[in-house]
């Protein structure tokens, strides 16, 4: 099946200019200069780009997933940038000054956790791990500590704390709704923006940015198939958002 080309318009909701292609979404401008049309490609990479493939239909489960996933946070009273889902493949958002930092929080251990301290991956960590990365594709996301954001003034102290704080809210809520889905969340990303004056969750949540083990099995259901050539890519993200939607 062949990717379907972006849409000249969605909905009720036209696009504007292309403002922004990223490695897995595009943004479009619309005519509230305070929305933007996020478009989920089925591009995937990994090992920051050196990696490239396609994952068929990814970029409708993840808007499927994510779309689910901000309306159930925003019900549990995380302020998101998601407004609606357009189409199989967009999302209209709120337009975001994004916060030049991706937020990791890890409940077992797996990737750049392993790496970074040459342990194993699977051990289950008493209490969550918090991590701020500096969004930067050219230096690979550093991880990057409070004082190096204040330094370069990347966010306010008051901003890291209301992060931090909406950072371990969101796993906590993610975490009991997985769990139920009979899903361990290993660990996932997060970004945010500001809008208006206020820090909104943005991005994406799905199987591109979190971990997802089955439960038992520690069956891989996220991107770690394609990163590591493992095969059933595709089965295992259509697995996701039948589990998310169930
Ligand atoms: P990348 O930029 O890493 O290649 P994507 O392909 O996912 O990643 O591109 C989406 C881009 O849009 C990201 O850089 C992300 O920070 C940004 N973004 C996400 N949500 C918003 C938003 N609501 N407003 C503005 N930018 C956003
Ligand atoms: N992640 C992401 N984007 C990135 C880096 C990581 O969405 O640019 C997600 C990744 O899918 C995993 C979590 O963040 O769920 C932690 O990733 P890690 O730091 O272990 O890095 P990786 O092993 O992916 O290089």
């Amino acid at each position: 099946m062949t990717q379907t080309k972006p849409s000249p318009s969605s909905g009720s909701v036209a696009h504007g200019d292309k403002l922004y292609e990223g490695k897995a979404k595009i943004l479009y401008a619309t005519a509230n200069p305070d929305e933007l049309i996020q478009y989920f490609k089925d591009d995937a990479t990994a090992f920051n780009a050196e990696k490239k493939g396609t994952i068929v239909d990814k970029g409708i489960v993840n808007n499927k997933i994510a779309s689910a996933l901000f309306t159930m946070l925003e019900k549990e009273g995380v302020v998101t940038h998601f407004v609606r889902q357009l189409s199989d493949r967009e999302m209209l958002v709120k337009k975001l000054e994004i916060v030049p930092l991706e937020v990791t929080m890890r409940n077992i251990t797996a990737g750049g956790m392993c790496r970074m301290l040459g342990i194993e991956e699977g051990i289950v960590l008493k209490t969550p791990v918090f991590e701020w990365h500096y969004k930067s594709d050219a230096l690979g996301d550093p991880l990057i500590n409070d004082d190096h954001i204040l330094a370069m003034k990347f966010a306010t102290a008051a901003e890291l704390d209301q992060i931090r704080k909406e950072s371990e809210k969101i796993n906590t809520i993610l975490l009991a709704y997985f769990k139920k889905r009979k899903i361990d969340l290993v660990d996932f990303k997060l970004e945010f923006g500001r809008h208006k004056g206020k820090i909104l969750l943005g991005d994406e949540i799905s199987p591109d940015t979190c971990r997802f083990w089955e439960e038992g099995t520690k069956r891989k259901l996220d991107k770690d198939r394609f990163r590591r050539d493992m095969g059933d890519v595709e089965s295992a993200y259509q697995e996701m958002l039948r589990r998310v939607l169930a």
